[in-house]
This record gives C-alpha cells, sequence and structure tokens, in this order.
C-alpha cells in the first residue's frame, strides 16, 4: 500500500477556469546542434530531401517562400572561403583553402529571383532585391579580372550560400540581413539531417517544420521550427518512449509541452536545444509511434501553470521516493512547486539503485583526478556528509571529502555534489567495510565483513582492529579496506518522476493528480484548442 503525503488542495484537482483562455498553438524554435556545441556552429552536413525543397524567409514563426528548387541534397556554408567535402554529409564544409571561393563578380539588379540567375551563374537575394552574379572566385585579384565595371562581391562570414550538392553548383547567395534564411521539404516533406552524437555515433534523423538559417562572423546557426504540438510527440518519443503507463505518458506530454514555453534560450533566438543534457531530446521525428501521438493529442493545448505562468519543468527517470527541492540542487530562492515531495513506499524499485564499490586507493584515483578535487594528495581520504535536503529529501546538500596530508574539500548544493562526484546522483550513502577472515570456535576459516561507523565526527577509519569486534577473534586480513558508496535515483531528481508517476498512476491517479503530487500548488490549464 502506497502512503502520499497528500497536500489537500490537490484532492480533486481540476482544470482551471483558465483552460477556457483558448488561443492559438505556437511555434516552437529548437536551436540545432548536430555534434557538438562549438563544432556545428562552424560546420555545416548535407540536408536531404527526396522531394526538393522551398527556400524562403522567415519571419520567427512563419515560412515566407521565395522559390523551388529540384535539388535533393543541400549544402548551407556561411559565404568563405570553404572546402566543401560532398560526399560527407555529416561533415561537409570546413573554413579555408577550399573549393568553393566567396568572391564573385556583381551583375545588376532584378526584379525577381529567376531574371537574377538566368542573366547570370546564381542570383544573390539582398534586402533590396535580386542580383546576378557571376563565379565562385576565391581571390579578389580573380574576381575583379572578372568585373564587367558594376563592381565585385566578397565574402562575408554573416551571409550564406546554399550549394546543391549533387551538382556542386551553387543556388543562391543569401545577403539579406534582415530576415533568417528559411528552408523546408517540398509538400511539408520531412528534410534528413545528420547528426553526430556526443559518443560518436553518426544517424540521420527527420525532422518536420522548416529550418531558419543565418551566419554571425561564420558561425552558421541553425534553427528547427515546428508546431507545439509536432514538438511534443517528437521529444515523446525518445524521452519517455512507450513502456510507461497512459497517465505517466500523459502527464510527461503535458511537462514536454510546458517545457518548451519556458523559453530557456530565448537570448540565443530559440526556445529550446536539441541536445538532451540541456533541453529535451529532439530527434526529429525518430521513433515517433501512433499510440504515443494519441496520447499527446489527448492532452492538446494542456500546459502546467503556476500563478498562470508557465512552470519551470524538470523532470528526472527516478528519486529514490523524495524529489530533491532546487534549493538543495543550485541553491537560491525556494521556488514553491520544486519543494521536496515524498512518496513514500516500502520498495523501492531495484531498478533505481547504484552501489560502487572502491578500495581506497581506488577511491583516491576516481576523486583525485577530478576537477573539484584536485587538491587531494593522500589516499587516506574521508569523505562525509555533513548536509541534506533542508526540505527532507536525502540527496546530499554538503559533502566534505579530506584527505590524511589535511587537505579539505567541501561541496555545496546537490547538483554540485553529483557533477564533481560524478555518482548517479546526489543520493547517497556512504559505508566503509573490511572483509577479514576469522578463525570461529569450532576452529574454521570464515570470511566476515565487518563495517565503519559513519558519524557526524566522520568515519571510524580501520587502521587496525576494531576493538567491539574482539581482537582474539580475528585473523589475517585478506582484502584492503572499501568504500562503498550505495545511492538511489539519477540526475537532479527535482520535479516530476517518471517511476514515482508509475507507481501514482498503478494506484489509479490520473495526469492531473500526478502532476499537482509533483508540483504544488500547480494547475493544469489548456492554452488552445
Ligand atoms: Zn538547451
Amino acid at each position: 500500500m502506497l502512503l502520499f503525503c497528500l497536500p489537500a488542495a490537490y484532492a480533486e484537482p481540476e482544470e482551471t477556469a483558465a483552460a477556457e483562455s483558448a488561443g492559438s498553438e505556437p511555434v516552437v524554435r529548437v536551436g540545432m546542434y548536430i555534434r557538438t556545441h562549438a563544432d556545428t556552429r562552424r560546420l555545416s552536413s548535407i540536408l536531404t530531401c527526396g522531394a526538393g525543397f522551398e527556400i524562403g524567409r522567415s519571419d520567427g514563426s512563419g515560412f515566407l517562400p521565395m522559390i523551388s528548387v529540384q535539388s535533393k541534397r543541400l549544402v548551407i556554408v556561411p559565404l568563405l572561403d570553404m572546402q566543401i567535402d560532398y560526399a560527407d554529409e555529416y561533415a561537409a564544409a570546413s573554413l579555408g583553402g577550399g573549393n568553393f571561393g566567396a568572391w564573385s563578380v556583381k551583375n545588376g539588379q532584378y526584379g525577381d529571383y529567376y531574371s537574377a540567375r538566368s542573366a547570370g551563374d546564381f542570383a544573390a537575394v539582398t534586402s533590396k532585391g535580386f542580383e546576378s552574379r557571376f563565379g565562385t572566385f576565391s581571390t579578389e585579384a580573380e574576381a575583379r579580372a572578372h568585373d564587367t565595371g558594376r563592381g565585385i562581391s566578397s565574402p562575408s562570414g554573416d551571409c550564406l550560400a546554399i550549394i546543391d550538392a549533387d551538382t556542386q553548383k551553387i543556388i543562391m547567395t543569401y545577403e539579406d540581413r534582415t530576415k533568417p534564411l528559411a528552408l523546408r521539404g517540398a509538400g511539408g516533406a520531412l528534410v534528413s539531417l545528420p547528426m553526430v552524437s556526443f559518443s560518436g555515433s553518426r544517424y540521420i534523423f527527420e525532422y518536420p517544420g522548416f529550418f531558419e538559417f543565418t551566419a554571425k562572423s561564420g558561425l552558421l546557426n541553425m534553427v528547427n521550427c515546428l508546431g507545439l504540438e509536432e514538438y511534443t510527440r517528437c521529444v515523446m518519443a525518445n524521452e519517455i518512449g512507450g513502456d510507461f503507463t497512459k497517465e505517466t505518458r500523459r502527464a510527461f506530454s503535458i511537462l514536454a509541452r510546458t517545457f518548451a514555453l519556458g523559453k530557456k534560450h530565448d537570448r540565443q533566438g530559440y526556445d529550446v536545444c536539441s541536445r538532451p543534457d540541456c533541453c529535451q531530446c529532439y530527434y526529429g521525428v525518430y521513433r515517433m509511434g501512433e499510440e504515443n501521438n494519441e496520447i499527446v493529442d489527448s492532452t492538446r493545448g494542456l500546459v502546467c501553470l503556476y500563478e498562470n505562468e508557465p512552470i519551470t519543468v524538470l523532470y528526472t527517470g527516478a528519486n529514490g521516493g523524495a524529489s530533491c527541492s532546487s534549493v538543495a540542487a543550485w541553491g537560491g530562492d525556494e521556488v514553491p512547486y520544486l519543494t521536496s515531495v515524498f512518496l513514500e513506499n516500502d520498495e523501492i524499485e531495484e531498478s533505481a539503485r547504484w552501489e560502487t564499490t572502491f578500495t581506497r586507493r581506488e577511491l583516491y584515483e576516481h576523486l583525485s583526478r577530478r576537477s573539484s578535487f584536485s587538491v587531494i594528495s593522500d589516499m587516506d581520504i574521508s569523505m562525509r556528509v555533513l548536509a541534506r535536503d533542508p526540505y527532507g529529501s536525502s540527496y546530499i546538500t554538503t559533502l566534505s571529502v579530506s584527505d590524511g596530508a589535511g587537505n579539505v574539500v567541501e561541496i555545496n548544493n546537490s547538483e554540485n555534489v553529483r557533477m564533481a562526484t560524478g555518482f548517479s546522483s546526489a543520493n547517497f550513502d556512504i559505508e566503509y567495510t573490511q572483509d577479514v577472515e576469522v578463525l570461529t570456535s569450532e576452529g574454521k576459516v570464515e570470511t566476515r565483513r565487518i563495517t565503519g561507523v559513519l558519524t557526524a565526527d566522520g568515519y571510524k577509519p580501520f587502521t587496525g582492529f576494531d576493538e567491539s569486534y574482539g581482537s582474539e577473534e580475528y585473523g589475517t586480513v585478506i582484502s584492503p579496506d572499501k568504500v562503498t558508496v550505495r545511492g538511489v535515483g539519477s540526475g537532479h531528481g527535482v520535479g516530476f518522476s517518471a517511476t514515482g508517476s508509475e507507481k501514482l498512476s498503478l494506484d489509479g491517479y490520473d495526469f492531473r493528480y500526478i502532476l499537482g503530487f509533483y508540483f504544488k500548488g500547480t494547475e493544469v490549464a489548456r492554452l488552445y484548442q
């Protein structure tokens, strides 16, 4: 039987009056990272769409069409001297000394794209209109040699070139800095984009909506713009999958939708990014399935609000029965809906538990190579828990690590503890043990484990046999002393817990109750129909 701390206000949660103030579905702007944060901005992959592409401008949320092209593979690069490998769709372009030159010869202004293109090699789209151009020269001298008196155009790290990767011919240069370049699959077809994960695995994912491209000082920025419902379907497919109950997935769909409204990356010019370690996992339509799509449809437009504002969404796979407060995790002021909530339960599922045993040398090696503990220089390490979550969860908020040379490192806030130690969560206990061989009264040799005592003054180290075990009884020590770190949960542990939600839903609670349970004082409201 499950026991809950039941805030009275959530006994019968209901959709609120705000539900009726329906607006229209917003567009989500997802900042795309195809490799690492830095690389992706510098390099370009090859985008593929079997149906061909539409090229236009973006007004931030809408696609303003300009032309359609038959080309099925495009590479978009800053308008600079580039080496483009048209055979490698993952790493198509690099700067400098290359086979694409960014100098060209001006050939007059035209009223439309097609006239400008047919008068020269390609058209340049500028804020003033369409300019005909000749050549893609690598040097200014080459461009000047071809100048017919209308002048030459120089490279710019703030402009873009669109190149057909099959013909290796330039389609246009985009030099209008008033609006971003936009690209989408013809007829709403998905666009394929190669991606290299942090572990180096290569994928090609397909994306809905349209892409927006800008360049600044030679760095390329790519933003995928799509409806909030479609974005929620994409996130569901890879963040939670299909193994959870429908109520857990309904609750999660509302969180995935609400997350996008938090506009975490507003200052960078998009709402969320595609990195699972920063925002939510966004791999386009990869793994999308009918059942999860129906679940998203069943919560269409529903979001989680606190005092009529979208909440800061935080979720975790498992927290071990009590969520960590935001204050414990990151410090700062209390967030009323991110304090600790308890799901009392005798059986924490085994999958949420983790355990690591170190010899003293291994613990020294593990900690001393981590930057937070670089001052640790002696193997006689003592790890002590000085404080845990003031809101009552067992997440550690102050961890002290000292060594025999007198060096002491104190880590505050549970997320710093997790990052500094490299453990799965900051929700752990430390146990010191030693295996000894014992000669029993019957004359047999047995291995026994003795456990160190962890007190407010630290652990009682095994410098010799503990008197309390009776020294006469013990034989030879056959293994070095060990430290076992025994924890539960993974990640920050703040907010919604997927495994906790499973317990609640299996006990008959619906998604509204589950969200009210994890985010105290919030309400589920419908933003649009
Ligand atoms: Zn992000």
